[in-house]
């Protein structure tokens, strides 16, 4: 099993992918880490600095290079290793895609019959992939699939999904306007939190349905969707009350002109089951989210 991150290094981690989506870089690999040998080092610092004096026609032998080096055998070169350059990032196949239902489709696809994460052993009985409008703007993510969703393979439909299907007509909208899924596509047993792990390997696929759905708002039900999505530890009644600009980790958008949504956080409708009194303050984040949108509540009809 793969050790599961620091959180501070989760969210410095978090912090360094968002900056450079910013600067317009998508595709990153993994480098083992690596500590160079001194005489490894100067030599290969001598190669470097040779080959760009010769490409600029000065002539220089390397005893000279090397004298010049001893007087700094302190300072740290970095060694470029050529086999990190000659790696290739393999791009996922539904980059380039412009329609989001036949990119969805490869993301399923490529998903298969998935054994990533120990979940799959655990008893599902279906992956819970996620439902609604593939150009929605609004985007309900969830913790996991419970067991009516494993049974029928959507996310919410059991009770906690009526409720929600409530909150969604409230702000007038229909369950097919929106789009919903969950970080974890499989059934954790006994309807126990997903791990950390299993968080971290099943992510990645929600990240790239969002990056394909570009969605304008992305509301984060309950305590486990917010930390993932955001890579951050704070409690639930810390996140919530406020947008944040969200652009899916790791991933690229096929749209380069969809600027990332805004990411709200509510309590999980599982919990209001539970504790009904936080309704009022759900309700409260659905408004935000609503005004953002420039939707206007239905209008109340005489009984
Ligand atoms: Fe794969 Fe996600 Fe299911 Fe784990 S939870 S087995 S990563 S689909």
């Amino acid at each position: 099993m793969p050790p599961s991150l620091d959180p501070e290094l989760r969210r410095a981690l978090a912090e360094r992918v968002r900056y450079c989506h910013e600067l317009g870089i998508y595709d990153f690999y993994r480098r083992e880490p690596r500590i160079p040998q001194p005489a490894e080092t100067e030599s290969a610092a001598l190669e470097i600095i040779s080959a760009s004096l010769s490409s600029t026609s000065y002539s220089v032998s390397q005893s000279e290079l090397r004298e010049e080096m001893s007087a700094r055998k302190s300072a740290v070169v970095a060694v470029v290793d050529k086999n990190d350059i000659l790696e290739v990032v393999n791009p996922k196949p539904e980059y380039g895609v412009a329609d989001p239902v036949a990119a969805l489709k490869l993301i399923r696809e490529d998903l298969g019959d998935c054994t990533r994460c120990k979940l799959h052993k655990q008893g599902r009985k279906q992956i819970v992939f996620g439902v609604g409008n593939p150009r929605a703007e609004l985007m309900f993510v969830g913790e996991g699939p419970g067991a009516d969703e494993d049974t029928q393979g959507e996310p919410f439909v059991g009770r906690a999904g009526q409720l929600l299907n409530n909150m969604i007509r409230a702000m007038g909208l229909r369950r097919e306007d929106v789009y919903i899924a969950n970080v974890v596509k499989c059934r954790p047993p006994g309807n126990r939190t997903p791990e950390p792990d299993e968080c971290e390997t099943c992510s990645p696929f929600l990240m790239r349905q969002i990056a394909v759905i570009k969605p304008k708002v992305v509301v984060a039900l309950g305590a486990t969707a917010a930390k993932n999505l955001l890579a951050m530890n704070s409690s639930l009644g810390e996140l919530r009350g406020r947008f944040y600009d969200f652009k899916p980790a790791g991933v690229r958008s096929s749209d380069p002109s969809w600027p990332g949504a805004r990411l709200a956080v509510t309590y999980h409708p599982a919990y209001l089951l539970r504790d009904p009194r936080q309704k009022g303050e759900t309700w409260k984040d659905l408004q935000m989210v609503m005004k953002y949108l420039g939707i206007e509540p239905p209008k109340k009809t005489a009984e």
